[in-house]
């Protein structure tokens, strides 16, 4: 990718606190961009704000995606500390509340498709009217799914449902804005490293690997150059597509 590929752009992330979503704020920020970082965790998303490459009036906003009323304010104050609207966003922000089927209990189910999923589609809705109203000549959206939402995966019923859901909201999108400058693409990432997995005992983690054929788990940088990709104008003819960084995994 050439240096400075988004140079120029607004780039709203979310999840920007920790894993994928801090190492896209970073890459996009060395790559140029004006960095809106926007999580739920205030102090993280101070760390992450203090991480980025300065010199480009990044900011680091607190909000809950998954309340409409929390992601009004975020564009409302998008709309008072910018001249422009966001022309990248990246919908990073995600939970997991991982058990057998048998074992969830509705909460679980409620809680992870109210981020993962209508989070992503408030941020989306609210971020495209945005970039509607000013006309966008090069709009980008890219939402981060999982691979998990194509296969499935054993405990994570409430999850699969929700980044399935994001594919379908993601190709749905796509094929509403693709005319008027606004791309809608999606990451399906594998198993990366970062908080999200922290958690998976080591012997787990050891059976997972033997499932990828590149015998490693991805990094937040992985993820962070695909979701690059998407956002620049390097992948102009590309939209409503899936994007899988798995390292070969494909359940
Ligand atoms: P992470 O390290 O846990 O980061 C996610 C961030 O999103 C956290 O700071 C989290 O805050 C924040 N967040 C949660 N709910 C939010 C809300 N309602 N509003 C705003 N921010 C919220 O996870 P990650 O591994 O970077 O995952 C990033 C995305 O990639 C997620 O959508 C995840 O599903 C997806 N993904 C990850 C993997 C993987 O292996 N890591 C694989 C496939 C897909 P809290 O700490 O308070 O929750």
């Amino acid at each position: 990718m050439a240096a400075g590929s988004l140079i120029g752009r607004i780039a709203l992330v979310t999840g920007s606190a920790s894993g994928i979503g801090r190492s896209v704020c970073q890459l996009f920020a060395k790559q140029g961009a004006t960095v809106v970082a926007v999580d739920v965790q205030e102090k993280a998303n101070m760390e992450t704000l203090a991480s980025l490459l300065p010199g480009n009036n990044h900011c680091a906003l607190t909000a809950d995606i998954s309340k409409p009323a929390s992601v009004n304010e975020l564009f409302e104050k998008i709309k008072d500390s910018f001249s422009a609207a966001p022309t990248v966003v990246v919908n990073s922000a995600g939970i997991i509340r991982d058990n057998l089927l048998v074992r969830a209990t509705e909460e679980n189910f409620d809680e992870v498709i109210a981020v993962n999923l209508k989070g992503t589609y408030l941020v989306t809705q609210a971020a495209a009217k945005m970039m509607l109203s000013e006309k966008v000549d090069c709009g980008s959206i890219v939402n981060v799914s999982s691979i998990v939402g194509k296969g499935g995966n054993i405990g994570q019923c409430n999850y699969a449902a929700s980044k399935a859901g994001v594919i379908g909201l993601t190709k749905s999108a796509s094929k509403e804005l693709s005319r008027f400058n606004i791309r809608v693409n999606a990451v399906l990432p594998g198993f990366i490293n970062t908080p999200m997995t922290d958690w998976v005992p080591e012997k787990v983690l050891q059976g997972i690997m033997k499932l990828i054929p590149m015998r490693k788990l991805g990094q937040p940088e992985d993820i962070a150059e695909a979701c690059l990709f998407l956002a620049s104008k390097n992948s102009a003819y590309i939209t409503g597509a899936c994007l899988e960084v798995t390292g070969g995994l494909n359940i």
